[in-house]
C-alpha cells in the first residue's frame, strides 16, 4: 500500500451480540457476533483509532472486549449492563446464499441510548451499524465535526422505522445496503434506479451489497464494481456486510481523503475483508490478519479482474 497513512479517528457504533447460527456445517451456538464486532476488527487492520459505542450484557465474556482491546481497539465504550446480551439466531440455506433470522432477543440493547463520551464525540468518521436509525441518529447527532459519516441498514428498519431511517439519511454520507434493502428502500426494482433514489435522500454515495456477487458503489463520480473473491471453502457469510463496511471505511481513515479513486480503493479492501471473514465462523477469519495477507488478497483481486483495453 503506497498512500502515506494518516490514520484518521473512527468511531463504531453498533451491536455486540452472541449468535447462534444454523446451517449446512450445523448448529453453532453462543458465537461472537454483532455488527461491531466485525466492523472494529475489520477496521483495525487499516487505523488505530477504532473506537467501538455498543452494549452487553453481564453473561457477555469478557475475553472478547479483552481480544479488541489487544488490536488496538478503544473499547471504553462498550458498557457492561446488567442483564442478557443481545442474541440473534440466524439459519442459512444448504447454498448458504440466503438466511432467515429464527430469533432475536434484544437483552440489555433495549435500552441502549449511548451517550458519547468527550473523545468519542470528536471522532473524524463514524460508521453507525445495523441498528435501529433512532439510536443511529441521536448518536450522530452528538459526534461534533464528523468528516464521514456512513451508515449500515437492514429490512426490519426499513419495514418499521421508515421515518427515523429518512431522518438518519439526511446526515449520512455513505449508505450501505444490500440489494434487497435498496429495492424496498428506494421503492425500485432496477438497481441504479434505486441508487439514484437513494442520491436524492441524502446520501453522496450509496454502496450496495451483494454476497457472493460483489458490490456496487453509486455516486457522483459515476459507478464502480467490485467483485467478491471466487473462495473455495466459505463456511459462515455472518458478518460478511459489516466487515466489509469495516474494511471500506477502515482504509478511507487510513487514506484520510475520500477522492473518488480513494473510494474505489476502499471497495477492494472492504470485498478483501468480506472474503476473510466468510471463510470462518464468528469473528474468527478476522483474526491473526496482517498486512502481507490483505495486500495478497487485495492483488489477486487486482488480478481477476484485469483485462486489457481494445479499440474497435
Ligand atoms: P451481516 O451478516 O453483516 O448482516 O451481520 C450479521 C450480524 O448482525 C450478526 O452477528 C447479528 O448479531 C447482527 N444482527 C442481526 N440482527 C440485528 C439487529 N436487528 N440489530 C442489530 N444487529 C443485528
Amino acid at each position: 500500500m503506497h498512500t502515506r497513512s494518516a490514520h484518521r479517528s473512527l468511531l463504531v457504533v453498533g451491536s455486540v451480540a452472541l449468535d447462534d447460527i444454523d446451517g449446512p456445517f450445523g448448529m453453532h451456538r453462543d458465537l461472537l457476533g454483532g455488527s461491531a464486532s466485525f466492523i472494529a476488527r475489520a477496521a483495525s487492520y487499516f487505523t488505530r483509532q477504532v473506537a467501538v459505542v455498543a452494549v452487553v450484557g453481564d453473561d457477555f465474556p469478557a475475553r472478547h472486549v479483552d481480544e479488541l482491546a489487544e488490536r488496538g481497539v478503544d473499547v471504553s465504550g462498550i458498557e457492561r449492563r446488567p442483564g442478557e446480551t443481545f442474541h440473534w439466531v440466524g439459519k442459512y440455506a444448504d447454498n448458504l446464499a440466503t438466511r432467515e433470522t429464527i430469533d432475536t432477543r434484544l437483552g440489555v440493547f433495549a435500552e441502549f441510548a449511548p451517550k458519547l463520551e468527550a473523545h468519542h464525540r470528536k471522532a473524524e468518521l463514524v460508521l453507525l451499524g445495523n441498528i435501529d436509525p433512532a439510536l443511529q441518529l441521536d448518536v450522530v447527532r452528538q459526534v461534533e465535526r464528523p468528516m464521514l459519516v456512513a451508515a449500515d441498514t437492514m429490512n426490519l428498519w426499513i419495514s418499521i422505522k421508515r421515518d427515523d431511517l429518512v431522518s438518519v439519511l439526511r446526515k449520512v454520507h455513505t449508505l450501505m445496503l444490500n440489494d434487497e434493502e435498496a429495492r424496498q428502500l428506494a421503492e425500485e426494482h432496477n438497481l441504479r434506479n434505486a441508487a439514484a433514489k437513494i442520491l436524492k435522500m441524502g446520501p453522496t454515495s450509496v454502496v450496495i451489497k451483494r454476497g457472493d456477487a460483489g458490490a456496487l458503489l453509486f455516486h457522483g463520480g459515476g459507478s464502480f464494481a467490485a467483485p467478491a473473491l471466487p473462495l473455495a471453502d466459505v463456511r459462515d457469510p455472518t458478518g460478511a456486510g459489516d466487515s466489509f463496511a469495516g474494511g471500506f471505511l477502515g482504509y478511507l481513515a487510513y487514506a484520510g481523503n475520500f477522492e473518488p479513486e480513494t473510494i474505489r480503493t476502499a471497495m477492494i479492501m472492504g470485498s478483501v475483508m468480506g472474503s476473510f471473514a466468510v471463510e470462518k465462523f464468528s469473528v474468527d477469519g478476522l483474526r491473526d490478519l496482517s498486512a502481507e495477507r490483505i495486500q495478497q488478497r487485495f492483488d489477486e483481486m487486482a488480478e481477476l479482474v484485469r483485462f486489457e483495453g481494445v479499440r474497435l
